[in-house]
């Protein structure tokens, strides 16, 4: 575990020697609960301002952090919020759930020397956590109404951050969401100990008091296809994440409590907002006091052990066929799950599931690392006679999303997509195969993290924004010719 780490986990339980074999903590402590002002101008301090800012590089969004990092060494909080939020429509989420240890924090200079980074993230939580506190962040108040409308097909972050830039610019935005609320995955998958559910309403909030639209429980494809919504609209923007989810075909899957990750995640975030959730409610998909087994080793499948972990599970198995070095997951989600608990079983995949009706255990495959795939990672290959079997009252598949067949679904078989059955679209001008209509975040990239999504987003408003500058003068030069 690093430095950073062990200053924001209150470690007055067990030995890091003791946690790493499994042994449960008795209570969470959650990461940043104790950030305070001392503490980030303490922090804020350390950084060298270094000439190179290899942090601002490695951040999606290019963040001036040198700079408000400086500012909040200084204690001039208000002006370091003011930088902040310049180039990013949701620092608080950021500084809560991007992986920094592969962007802005893994690059810092100190972090590089050894001596353990400046904590980027949690800074600029704090700063614009404090930013709300003190009534300093407010509604977007425009100069000129525009009578050019936009429709946002999906409220997730890259919606959002597209809807917020173009509104500032005077535009009408209406966001469709098939969920009931807004925010995507920042609601109904990212669980509520990494990101409060809180912080995603006050900013949705934020925005409809700007004058944003939202029309929930509204799918695109069911309600209207693309080409009707379109007729509503000047531009139209695909923002709708990927949510098919990948399966494992193999005996027994279909065995009862055998479930996809998001709606073991989705029903758990549910309970947390409130919602009566019948399968949660009845005990199925409640964990307390089983045996859970997740099989997978990324940022989603520690999410679903540490949610497990936090509902009181007997015992929480991960299975990740490749080693603790190969996992896909960020290193500090493992060391988290491994800090509360979590048995992680590597170089191990599951042969079949077996039981009467309901899973009962997984029976497992040893697996070795043979030699390198065309992507580079060494590729597992099955260790001959090594099966076992574990117990589990319950297993989460957690091995990957792919996008939904877009075209089938909106009704438009033209709309270019890529073999993987993401969204075609002009790197330079984000925009599709069809006029006027635009895409970004993950249904462009593929399963990807918020930041980037926040960045697509609001790359997209720019581009959109030239698109009906360039109609209204088309329009313009036609009219005067
Ligand atoms: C469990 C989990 C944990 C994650 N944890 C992290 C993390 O810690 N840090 C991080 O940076 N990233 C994390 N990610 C990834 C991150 O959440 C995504 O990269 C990001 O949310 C993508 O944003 P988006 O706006 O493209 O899509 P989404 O957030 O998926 O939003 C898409 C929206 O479109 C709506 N929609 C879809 N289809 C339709 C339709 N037909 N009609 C109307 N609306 C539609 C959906 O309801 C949804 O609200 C996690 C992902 C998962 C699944
Ligand atoms: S947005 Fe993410 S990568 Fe950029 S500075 Fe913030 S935490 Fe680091």
């Amino acid at each position: 575990m690093n430095k950073k780490m062990l200053q924001f986990i209150n470690l007055d339980q067990n030995t890091p020697e003791k946690r790493s074999t499994g042994e449960r903590k008795k209570d969470f402590h959650e990461i940043y609960k104790d950030f305070i002002n001392e503490k980030a101008q303490e922090q804020s301090s350390r950084c060298s301002q270094c000439g190179v800012p290899f942090c601002q590089i490695h951040c999606p969004l290019q963040n001036n952090i040198p700079d408000w990092l400086k500012l909040t060494a200084e204690g001039r909080l208000q002006e370091a919020y003011e930088l902040s939020q310049s180039t990013n429509n949701m620092p608080e989420v950021c500084g809560r759930i991007c992986p920094q240890d592969r962007l802005c924090e893994g690059n810092c200079v100190i972090e590089q020397s050894g001596h353990g980074t400046v904590t980027i993230g949690s800074i600029e939580k704090y700063i614009t956590d404090t930013a709300w506190e003190k009534n300093w962040v407010k509604p977007i108040k425009i100069k000129k109404e525009l009578n050019k409308s936009i429709g946002i097909i999906g409220a997730g972050p890259a919606g959002l951050a597209c809807a917020e830039e173009l509104r500032k610019f005077g535009y009408q935005v209406t966001i469709y969401d098939r969920y009931d609320r807004p925010g995507g995955l920042l609601i109904y998958g990212i669980p509520n100990f990494k990101l409060e559910k809180f912080v995603v309403e006050r900013r949705t909030n934020l925005l409809k008091q700007g004058g944003i639209k939202f029309i929930q429980n509204f799918e695109v494809g069911k309600d209207k296809n693309l080409h009707e919504l379109k007729k509503d609209h000047d531009a139209i923007l695909i923002a709708t994440g990927v949510y098919k989810t990948r399966e494992i075909e193999i005996e027994g899957n279909n065995l009862k409590n055998i479930f996809p990750a998001m709606d073991f995640l989705t029903a758990s975030n549910r309970k947390g907002l409130g919602d009566k959730v019948e399968l949660f409610d009845n005990g199925t998909l409640n964990v307390e006091g089983k045996d859970v087994v997740v099989i997978g080793g990324g940022d989603t499948a520690m999410d679903c052990v540490r949610t497990a972990t936090r509902q009181k599970a007997k015992s929480v198995k991960c299975l990740y066929r490749r080693d603790k070095e190969n996992m896909p997951g960020s290193a500090r989600e493992v060391a988290n799950a491994i800090e509360e608990g979590v048995e992680f079983i590597w170089l191990s995949g599951p042969k079949k599931f077996i039981g009467n009706k309901k899973v009962e255990q997984v029976q497992v495959n040893k697996m070795i690392l043979g030699s390198a795939d065309s992507s580079g990672r060494r590729k597992p290959e099955i260790q001959k006679n090594s099966e076992y079997n574990i117990k589990a009252d319950i297993v989460i598949k957690s091995l990957g999303f792919d996008p939904e067949d877009l075209t089938e679904l909106f009704s438009a078989k033209e709309l270019s997509v890529s073999k993987w059955g993401t969204i075609k679209i002009d790197l330079n001008t984000m925009e599709t195969n069809i006029d006027g209509i635009f895409a970004a975040g993950d249904i462009v990239r593929g399963a990807s993290l918020v930041v980037w999504a926040i960045k697509d987003g609001r790359d997209a408003a720019l581009q959109i924004q030239k698109y009906l500058k360039e109609k209204i003068a088309e329009k313009n030069n036609i009219k005067a010719a």
